[in-house]
Protein backbone atom coordinates (compact mmCIF):
# COMPACT_ATOMS: atom_id res chain seq x y z
CA UNK A 1 0.00 0.00 0.00
CA UNK A 2 1.46 3.31 -1.10
CA UNK A 3 1.35 5.35 1.97
CA UNK A 4 -1.12 8.02 2.31
CA UNK A 5 -1.43 10.75 5.09
CA UNK A 6 -4.92 11.21 6.11
CA UNK A 7 -6.24 13.46 9.00
CA UNK A 8 -9.47 11.99 10.11
CA UNK A 9 -9.41 14.35 13.30
CA UNK A 10 -11.75 17.42 11.95
CA UNK A 11 -13.49 16.95 15.19
CA UNK A 12 -10.35 18.63 17.02
CA UNK A 13 -9.70 21.25 14.54
CA UNK A 14 -10.31 21.47 10.88
CA UNK A 15 -7.28 23.34 8.19
CA UNK A 16 -7.95 26.93 6.97
CA UNK A 17 -9.75 26.46 3.41
CA UNK A 18 -8.12 28.63 1.03
CA UNK A 19 -10.93 30.81 0.39
CA UNK A 20 -10.73 31.60 4.54
CA UNK A 21 -6.80 32.83 3.78
CA UNK A 22 -7.57 34.76 1.31
CA UNK A 23 -9.87 37.22 2.43
CA UNK A 24 -7.89 37.31 5.66
CA UNK A 25 -4.80 38.16 4.52
CA UNK A 26 -5.12 41.77 3.74
CA UNK A 27 -6.26 42.01 7.17
CA UNK A 28 -2.90 41.66 8.56
CA UNK A 29 -1.35 43.95 6.07
CA UNK A 30 -2.73 47.03 4.33
CA UNK A 31 -6.03 46.90 6.31
CA UNK A 32 -4.64 46.77 9.59
CA UNK A 33 -6.55 49.28 11.12
CA UNK A 34 -7.46 49.67 14.46
CA UNK A 35 -11.64 49.73 14.32
CA UNK A 36 -11.75 52.00 17.06
CA UNK A 37 -10.45 54.38 14.76
CA UNK A 38 -11.90 57.08 12.91
CA UNK A 39 -9.92 57.28 10.32
CA UNK A 40 -10.53 55.18 6.86
CA UNK A 41 -7.92 52.30 7.58
CA UNK A 42 -10.10 52.04 10.95
CA UNK A 43 -13.38 52.89 9.21
CA UNK A 44 -12.86 49.68 6.89
CA UNK A 45 -11.77 47.71 9.62
CA UNK A 46 -15.09 48.28 11.33
CA UNK A 47 -16.70 47.68 8.28
CA UNK A 48 -14.99 44.45 7.36
CA UNK A 49 -15.87 43.31 11.12
CA UNK A 50 -19.90 44.43 10.58
CA UNK A 51 -19.65 42.35 7.56
CA UNK A 52 -18.24 38.68 9.10
CA UNK A 53 -21.23 39.72 12.28
CA UNK A 54 -23.82 39.65 9.42
CA UNK A 55 -22.52 36.13 8.08
CA UNK A 56 -22.09 34.95 11.31
CA UNK A 57 -25.03 36.17 12.60
CA UNK A 58 -26.90 34.15 8.77
CA UNK A 59 -25.18 30.91 9.32
CA UNK A 60 -27.67 30.37 12.75
CA UNK A 61 -30.45 32.82 11.55
CA UNK A 62 -29.53 35.34 14.52
CA UNK A 63 -29.62 38.96 14.21
CA UNK A 64 -26.26 40.70 13.61
CA UNK A 65 -26.79 42.62 16.84
CA UNK A 66 -26.50 39.55 19.17
CA UNK A 67 -23.53 38.16 18.13
CA UNK A 68 -20.48 38.70 20.20
CA UNK A 69 -17.23 37.78 18.65
CA UNK A 70 -14.94 35.92 21.37
CA UNK A 71 -11.18 34.56 21.83
CA UNK A 72 -12.75 30.49 21.48
CA UNK A 73 -15.71 28.67 22.04
CA UNK A 74 -14.11 27.99 25.11
CA UNK A 75 -14.28 32.26 26.40
CA UNK A 76 -18.11 31.64 25.09
CA UNK A 77 -18.95 29.05 27.00
CA UNK A 78 -17.40 30.34 29.99
CA UNK A 79 -19.12 33.74 29.32
CA UNK A 80 -22.32 32.56 28.92
CA UNK A 81 -21.89 29.87 31.85
CA UNK A 82 -20.26 31.91 34.69
CA UNK A 83 -21.47 35.15 33.25
CA UNK A 84 -25.07 33.86 33.56
CA UNK A 85 -24.39 32.40 36.87
CA UNK A 86 -23.27 35.60 38.03
CA UNK A 87 -25.93 37.69 36.84
CA UNK A 88 -28.69 35.45 38.02
CA UNK A 89 -27.13 35.05 41.05
CA UNK A 90 -30.11 36.46 42.90
CA UNK A 91 -33.03 34.46 42.14
CA UNK A 92 -30.99 31.11 43.13
CA UNK A 93 -27.53 29.40 42.60
CA UNK A 94 -28.73 26.17 40.79
CA UNK A 95 -27.54 25.18 37.54
CA UNK A 96 -28.15 22.14 35.24
CA UNK A 97 -25.64 21.05 32.58
CA UNK A 98 -25.00 17.49 31.85
CA UNK A 99 -22.32 14.97 32.19
CA UNK A 100 -21.04 14.91 28.65
CA UNK A 101 -20.38 18.73 28.02
CA UNK A 102 -16.97 19.68 26.91
CA UNK A 103 -14.80 20.81 29.43
CA UNK A 104 -15.00 23.77 28.87
CA UNK A 105 -18.16 23.72 30.52
CA UNK A 106 -17.57 21.23 33.12
CA UNK A 107 -14.25 22.87 34.34
CA UNK A 108 -16.56 26.07 34.43
CA UNK A 109 -19.42 24.08 36.24
CA UNK A 110 -16.60 23.24 38.56
CA UNK A 111 -15.55 26.78 39.10
CA UNK A 112 -19.24 27.69 39.94
CA UNK A 113 -19.68 25.12 42.63
CA UNK A 114 -16.16 26.38 44.32
CA UNK A 115 -17.92 29.69 44.31
CA UNK A 116 -21.09 28.47 46.41
CA UNK A 117 -23.25 27.41 43.38
CA UNK A 118 -25.00 23.97 43.27
CA UNK A 119 -24.21 22.18 39.58
CA UNK A 120 -26.28 18.79 38.15
CA UNK A 121 -24.63 17.18 35.77
CA UNK A 122 -27.45 15.28 34.45
CA UNK A 123 -26.95 11.51 33.21
CA UNK A 124 -27.44 10.75 29.48
CA UNK A 125 -29.12 7.14 28.00
CA UNK A 126 -26.95 4.67 26.68
CA UNK A 127 -27.39 6.18 22.66
CA UNK A 128 -25.78 9.55 24.61
CA UNK A 129 -29.07 11.11 25.04
CA UNK A 130 -30.35 13.56 27.69
CA UNK A 131 -34.08 12.28 28.51
CA UNK A 132 -36.73 15.21 29.45
CA UNK A 133 -38.11 13.65 32.25
CA UNK A 134 -34.48 13.46 34.08
CA UNK A 135 -34.06 16.75 33.15
CA UNK A 136 -37.69 17.98 34.10
CA UNK A 137 -36.79 16.53 37.63
CA UNK A 138 -33.91 18.06 38.36
CA UNK A 139 -35.29 21.74 37.51
CA UNK A 140 -36.10 23.43 41.42
CA UNK A 141 -36.94 26.39 42.34
CA UNK A 142 -33.51 28.16 42.54
CA UNK A 143 -32.39 26.46 39.11
CA UNK A 144 -31.05 29.67 37.32
CA UNK A 145 -29.44 28.45 34.23
CA UNK A 146 -29.44 24.64 31.82
CA UNK A 147 -26.52 24.33 29.62
CA UNK A 148 -26.63 21.26 27.09
CA UNK A 149 -24.58 20.81 24.26
CA UNK A 150 -26.22 20.41 20.68
CA UNK A 151 -23.70 18.15 19.65
CA UNK A 152 -21.48 16.09 21.29
CA UNK A 153 -17.64 16.11 20.07
CA UNK A 154 -17.08 12.28 21.13
CA UNK A 155 -20.08 10.65 20.07
CA UNK A 156 -21.64 13.17 17.90
CA UNK A 157 -25.46 12.59 19.65
CA UNK A 158 -27.34 15.47 18.49
CA UNK A 159 -29.62 16.51 21.68
CA UNK A 160 -33.24 17.40 21.14
CA UNK A 161 -32.21 21.22 22.44
CA UNK A 162 -35.82 22.75 21.10
CA UNK A 163 -37.76 20.49 23.84
CA UNK A 164 -35.04 21.17 26.64
CA UNK A 165 -35.28 25.32 25.98
CA UNK A 166 -38.94 24.79 25.78
CA UNK A 167 -38.60 23.45 29.12
CA UNK A 168 -36.71 26.33 30.61
CA UNK A 169 -38.58 29.53 29.65
CA UNK A 170 -41.79 28.06 31.06
CA UNK A 171 -40.11 28.02 33.91
CA UNK A 172 -37.99 31.31 33.29
CA UNK A 173 -34.83 29.47 33.58
CA UNK A 174 -31.54 31.07 30.87
CA UNK A 175 -30.61 28.50 28.48
CA UNK A 176 -27.12 28.01 26.78
CA UNK A 177 -26.55 25.39 24.23
CA UNK A 178 -22.60 24.49 23.49
CA UNK A 179 -23.32 24.47 19.25
CA UNK A 180 -19.26 24.49 18.50
CA UNK A 181 -19.22 20.94 16.95
CA UNK A 182 -22.66 21.28 15.11
CA UNK A 183 -22.02 24.30 13.64
CA UNK A 184 -21.29 23.48 9.81
CA UNK A 185 -22.30 20.21 10.34
CA UNK A 186 -26.36 20.33 10.72
CA UNK A 187 -28.58 22.94 10.34
CA UNK A 188 -28.27 25.44 14.23
CA UNK A 189 -30.80 27.89 13.49
CA UNK A 190 -31.42 30.06 16.72
CA UNK A 191 -34.89 30.73 16.52
CA UNK A 192 -36.22 27.01 15.68
CA UNK A 193 -33.85 25.64 19.09
CA UNK A 194 -35.43 28.37 21.38
CA UNK A 195 -32.23 29.16 23.40
CA UNK A 196 -30.89 32.55 25.19
CA UNK A 197 -26.99 31.91 24.66
CA UNK A 198 -25.46 29.84 22.20
CA UNK A 199 -21.29 29.14 21.64
CA UNK A 200 -19.92 29.00 18.46
CA UNK A 201 -15.70 28.43 17.14
CA UNK A 202 -14.10 29.33 13.60
CA UNK A 203 -11.75 26.77 13.64
CA UNK A 204 -14.11 23.75 13.58
CA UNK A 205 -15.59 25.46 10.43
CA UNK A 206 -12.32 25.43 8.10
CA UNK A 207 -12.03 29.09 10.01
CA UNK A 208 -8.78 30.18 12.25
CA UNK A 209 -8.26 29.43 15.57
CA UNK A 210 -8.56 32.01 18.22
CA UNK A 211 -12.08 32.94 17.85
CA UNK A 212 -14.98 32.08 18.76
CA UNK A 213 -18.69 33.93 19.25
CA UNK A 214 -21.22 34.01 21.88
CA UNK A 215 -24.82 34.37 20.15
CA UNK A 216 -26.96 36.62 23.35
CA UNK A 217 -30.70 36.80 22.21
CA UNK A 218 -31.83 40.26 21.95
CA UNK A 219 -33.25 41.25 25.76
CA UNK A 220 -30.75 39.22 27.52
CA UNK A 221 -28.84 41.24 29.54
CA UNK A 222 -26.02 39.20 29.91
CA UNK A 223 -23.09 41.26 31.56
CA UNK A 224 -19.90 41.92 30.18
CA UNK A 225 -17.40 39.48 31.41
CA UNK A 226 -14.01 40.75 30.05
CA UNK A 227 -14.09 44.61 31.13
CA UNK A 228 -11.57 46.89 29.27
CA UNK A 229 -12.86 49.33 26.19
CA UNK A 230 -16.21 49.54 24.37
CA UNK A 231 -15.77 46.56 21.50
CA UNK A 232 -18.52 44.44 21.21
CA UNK A 233 -20.97 47.06 21.65
CA UNK A 234 -19.53 47.05 25.48
CA UNK A 235 -20.02 43.76 26.37
CA UNK A 236 -16.75 42.11 25.60
CA UNK A 237 -13.47 44.72 25.46
CA UNK A 238 -10.30 44.20 23.63
CA UNK A 239 -8.89 44.94 20.74
CA UNK A 240 -10.58 42.83 18.00
CA UNK A 241 -8.72 39.75 16.15
CA UNK A 242 -9.19 41.68 12.61
CA UNK A 243 -7.90 39.35 10.74
CA UNK A 244 -9.91 36.14 12.59
CA UNK A 245 -13.29 37.55 12.87
CA UNK A 246 -12.80 38.24 9.05
CA UNK A 247 -11.74 34.36 8.65
CA UNK A 248 -14.89 33.51 10.39
CA UNK A 249 -17.14 35.50 8.27
CA UNK A 250 -16.20 33.63 5.58
CA UNK A 251 -16.12 30.17 6.46
CA UNK A 252 -19.58 30.94 8.11
CA UNK A 253 -20.62 31.81 4.84
CA UNK A 254 -18.74 29.39 3.23
CA UNK A 255 -20.21 26.59 5.38
CA UNK A 256 -23.94 28.22 5.01
CA UNK A 257 -23.52 27.74 1.35
CA UNK A 258 -22.71 24.18 0.97
CA UNK A 259 -24.56 22.84 4.47
CA UNK A 260 -26.68 20.48 3.10
CA UNK A 261 -24.03 18.68 0.33
CA UNK A 262 -21.32 18.61 3.21
CA UNK A 263 -23.69 16.55 5.57
CA UNK A 264 -24.77 14.45 3.17
CA UNK A 265 -21.22 13.62 2.04
CA UNK A 266 -19.65 13.04 4.97
CA UNK A 267 -22.57 11.08 5.88
CA UNK A 268 -22.11 8.91 3.12
CA UNK A 269 -18.29 8.43 4.16
CA UNK A 270 -19.06 7.68 7.47
CA UNK A 271 -21.40 5.05 6.87
CA UNK A 272 -18.83 3.71 4.43
CA UNK A 273 -16.44 3.45 6.74
CA UNK A 274 -18.12 1.76 9.59
CA UNK A 275 -19.54 -0.90 6.99
CA UNK A 276 -15.88 -1.34 6.20
CA UNK A 277 -14.52 -1.53 9.66
CA UNK A 278 -17.55 -3.64 10.46
CA UNK A 279 -16.98 -6.16 7.81
CA UNK A 280 -12.96 -6.29 8.20
CA UNK A 281 -12.55 -6.13 11.94
CA UNK A 282 -14.14 -8.36 14.74
CA UNK A 283 -14.94 -7.28 18.33
CA UNK A 284 -15.37 -3.91 18.00
CA UNK A 285 -18.59 -1.41 19.06
CA UNK A 286 -20.02 1.59 17.68
CA UNK A 287 -20.35 3.66 20.34
CA UNK A 288 -23.36 6.38 20.53
CA UNK A 289 -26.78 5.89 18.25
CA UNK A 290 -26.32 6.51 14.77
CA UNK A 291 -29.66 8.19 14.66
CA UNK A 292 -29.51 12.14 15.29
CA UNK A 293 -26.20 11.99 15.09
CA UNK A 294 -22.98 14.45 13.51
CA UNK A 295 -22.74 12.97 9.85
CA UNK A 296 -18.76 13.25 10.33
CA UNK A 297 -18.72 11.74 13.74
CA UNK A 298 -17.83 7.54 14.29
CA UNK A 299 -16.58 6.56 17.63
CA UNK A 300 -15.51 3.07 17.34
CA UNK A 301 -14.47 0.34 20.40
CA UNK A 302 -11.61 -2.20 19.59
CA UNK A 303 -12.33 -4.39 21.99
CA UNK A 304 -9.08 -6.03 24.06
CA UNK A 305 -6.41 -3.55 22.93
CA UNK A 306 -5.29 0.11 23.96
CA UNK A 307 -6.48 3.27 22.02
CA UNK A 308 -3.25 5.09 22.14
CA UNK A 309 -1.57 2.02 21.04
CA UNK A 310 -4.01 1.96 18.08
CA UNK A 311 -3.28 5.82 17.77
CA UNK A 312 0.58 5.67 17.87
CA UNK A 313 0.50 2.92 15.15
CA UNK A 314 -2.11 4.67 13.02
CA UNK A 315 0.27 7.61 12.68
CA UNK A 316 3.01 5.88 12.11
CA UNK A 317 0.66 4.83 8.58
CA UNK A 318 -0.07 8.63 8.22
CA UNK A 319 -3.58 8.02 9.85
CA UNK A 320 -4.49 10.97 12.57
CA UNK A 321 -7.30 10.46 14.78
CA UNK A 322 -7.87 11.09 18.55
CA UNK A 323 -8.90 8.78 21.46
CA UNK A 324 -10.99 8.66 24.19
CA UNK A 325 -11.33 12.49 24.79
CA UNK A 326 -8.97 14.41 22.46
CA UNK A 327 -8.61 17.56 25.42
CA UNK A 328 -7.35 15.04 27.71
CA UNK A 329 -5.58 12.46 25.45
CA UNK A 330 -1.93 13.87 27.21
CA UNK A 331 -3.85 12.01 30.70
CA UNK A 332 -4.94 8.36 30.77
CA UNK A 333 -8.07 8.91 31.98
CA UNK A 334 -11.20 7.76 30.20
CA UNK A 335 -13.31 9.46 28.15
CA UNK A 336 -15.76 10.95 30.72
CA UNK A 337 -18.47 11.00 27.34
CA UNK A 338 -17.76 7.20 26.95
CA UNK A 339 -18.22 6.42 30.77
CA UNK A 340 -21.71 8.71 31.22
CA UNK A 341 -23.10 6.39 28.21
CA UNK A 342 -21.79 3.08 30.13
CA UNK A 343 -18.89 1.70 28.05
CA UNK A 344 -16.70 -0.48 29.96
CA UNK A 345 -13.25 1.09 31.34
CA UNK A 346 -11.63 -1.05 29.93
CA UNK A 347 -13.47 -1.22 26.46
CA UNK A 348 -13.09 3.49 26.79
CA UNK A 349 -9.42 2.24 26.77
CA UNK A 350 -9.75 0.90 23.47
CA UNK A 351 -12.52 3.16 21.84
CA UNK A 352 -11.00 5.81 18.81
CA UNK A 353 -12.69 8.42 17.40
CA UNK A 354 -12.44 8.99 13.66
CA UNK A 355 -14.33 12.38 12.55
CA UNK A 356 -14.72 13.23 8.94
CA UNK A 357 -14.48 16.75 6.73
CA UNK A 358 -14.55 18.13 3.46
CA UNK A 359 -10.86 17.00 2.28
CA UNK A 360 -11.45 13.17 3.27
CA UNK A 361 -11.74 10.86 0.19
CA UNK A 362 -13.13 7.37 0.06
CA UNK A 363 -9.93 6.58 -0.57
CA UNK A 364 -8.48 7.81 2.16
CA UNK A 365 -11.09 5.68 4.31
CA UNK A 366 -9.98 2.54 2.06
CA UNK A 367 -6.57 3.56 2.96
CA UNK A 368 -7.32 3.82 6.85
CA UNK A 369 -9.66 0.51 7.10
CA UNK A 370 -6.62 -0.84 5.92
CA UNK A 371 -4.23 0.50 8.06
CA UNK A 372 -6.56 -0.37 11.09
CA UNK A 373 -6.95 -3.89 10.37
CA UNK A 374 -3.30 -4.40 10.65
CA UNK A 375 -3.06 -2.58 13.78
CA UNK A 376 -5.40 -4.31 15.22
CA UNK A 377 -3.95 -7.56 14.33
CA UNK A 378 -0.95 -6.44 15.57
CA UNK A 379 -2.12 -5.15 18.78
CA UNK A 380 -4.41 -8.11 19.51
CA UNK A 381 -1.56 -10.78 18.71
CA UNK A 382 0.66 -9.31 21.57
CA UNK A 383 -2.26 -7.92 23.83
CA UNK A 384 -2.30 -9.70 27.12
CA UNK A 385 -6.15 -8.59 27.78
CA UNK A 386 -7.59 -11.11 24.66
CA UNK A 387 -10.37 -12.48 24.51
CA UNK A 388 -8.93 -15.77 26.09
CA UNK A 389 -7.73 -14.47 28.83
CA UNK A 390 -11.67 -13.75 30.44
CA UNK A 391 -12.22 -10.12 29.79
C1 LIG B 1 -13.82 22.57 20.26
C2 LIG B 1 -14.95 22.67 21.19
C3 LIG B 1 -15.02 23.69 22.16
C4 LIG B 1 -13.91 24.68 22.37
O1 LIG B 1 -13.76 25.60 21.32
P1 LIG B 1 -12.34 26.35 21.18
O2 LIG B 1 -12.58 27.39 20.15
O3 LIG B 1 -11.37 25.29 20.73
O4 LIG B 1 -12.01 26.90 22.50
C5 LIG B 1 -16.12 23.77 22.98
N1 LIG B 1 -17.11 22.89 22.85
C6 LIG B 1 -17.11 21.89 21.95
C7 LIG B 1 -18.27 20.97 21.87
C8 LIG B 1 -16.02 21.74 21.09
O5 LIG B 1 -16.01 20.74 20.20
Amino acid sequence: MEKRQVYLDYAATTPVKKEVLDAMLPYFTENFGNPSSLYTVGQNAKNAIAEARERVAALIHAQPQEIFFTGSGTEADNWAVIGGALWKQEKGRHIITTAIEHHALLHSGAYLEKQGFEVTYLPVNAEGFVEAETLKSAIREDTILISVMLANNEIGTIQPIAEIAALAKERGILMHTDAVQALGNIPVDVQALGVDLLSVSAHKIYGPKGVGALYIRKGVRLPAYIHGGGQEANRRAGTENLPGIVGFGKAAELAGAGLSEHAARLQGLRDYFLDQVAKEISDIRVNGSLEHRLPGNANVTFKYIEGEAILLLLDLAGVEVSTGSACSSASLSPSHVLEAIGVPVEEIHGSVRFSFGDFTTKEDLDYTVEALKETVAKLRAISSVSKDSGF
